[in-house]
């Protein structure tokens, strides 16, 4: 037998016969994630003030993304560093995004304030620190928000599927995957990409799976190649930091992208995705 065949299959509701023709995660205003359209989440790091979100969602909107990232609640590795505007955060997402058409995605750290992210975004982020936190997982499963489930930075694949297992036994199957590097004895980079994670995931679950190159590098430059690299190995979405001035970004600045990068990465983007039959999603026109 094969080394992939020897994982163990107790993933029993991820694993990729239970649903043959694979789950496609739809949000409210029609963003797809496991379609023939990749569905492409961006926005700032952190949520800063309104200023700050409004323009970016115009301009990423502009340029075909559909859903609207920002922290509101941040897992910082040091209590000092900026922890995110809170609930404020999560009402100038939602007013942003739908001011330009596009869905909300935003962590959730605290099982505690599940009810009132849910209130406010249409997907739940749970974050790499967090891919094993049990009570979060069932409490985010529960809510039955689609929840984007980021890959631990020393997780296993297989510690991974059986993260999305407690999403997916709670009676939640609006379930997405998504890569965001390992950690390595090399920090030339901030992480390791495991780009390779894209297309062996395809073959071990129906769940759609999506690459996050801004912390999968840390690195502002090596963003949109490791984007095009992450949709060419069959990547459903991306999820990339976009700031309106990276050098003033209160966290995340040296990985985000100004809205000029963003806009050439999405030219890139077009032409990658058209090659393997795949579509970007259709600017939204600023209102
Ligand atoms: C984030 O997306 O803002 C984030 C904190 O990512 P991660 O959990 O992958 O570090
Ligand atoms: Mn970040």
């Amino acid at each position: 037998m094969d080394r992939l065949n020897a994982l163990p299959h107790a993933y029993r509701l991820a694993r990729r016969d239970a649903r043959p023709d694979g789950t496609v995660v739809t949000l409210p205003n029609g963003a797809k994630f496991g379609g023939d359209t990749v569905a492409v989440c961006a926005g700032p790091c952190s949520v800063e003030s309104r200023e700050q979100i409004q323009a970016t969602a115009k301009a990423v909107a502009a340029r075909g993304a559909n859903v609207l990232r920002g922290g509101a609640f941040k897992p910082r590795t040091s209590p000092y560093a900026f922890q995110g505007l809170g609930a404020d955060a999560l009402h100038l997402l939602r007013e942003a995004a739908d001011a330009y058409g596009m869905a909300v995605v935003t962590e959730v750290i605290d099982p505690r304030d599940v009810p009132l992210v849910s209130q406010h975004a249409d997907m739940l982020q749970i974050g790499a620190r967090n891919m094993q936190n049990f009570s979060l997982l069932r409490e985010a499963g529960e809510s039955g928000k689609p929840v984007l489930l980021k890959r631990g930075f020393s997780a296993t694949i297989d510690e991974w599927l059986m993260a999305a297992e407690y999403l997916l036994v709670s009676g939640n199957e609006h379930v997405v995957l998504c890569e965001r590097g390992v950690r390595s004895f090399d920090n030339t980079t901030r992480n390791l990409l495991d780009i390779a994670a894209v297309p062996l995931l395809h073959s071990l679950t129906h769940l759609p799976v999506i690459v996050d190159p801004s912390h999968g590098t840390g690195v502002a430059k090596l963003v949109a190649p490791m984007a095009l690299a992450a949709v060419a190995a069959g990547a459903d979405g991306l999820l990339v930091e976009v700031h309106p001035d990276p050098q003033a970004a209160a966290s995340d600045g040296p990985q985000s992208l100004t809205f000029a990068q963003f806009d050439a990465l999405m030219g890139g983007l077009e032409v990658v995705a058209g090659a393997l039959g795949r579509r970007i999603p259709a600017a939204t026109l600023a209102t």
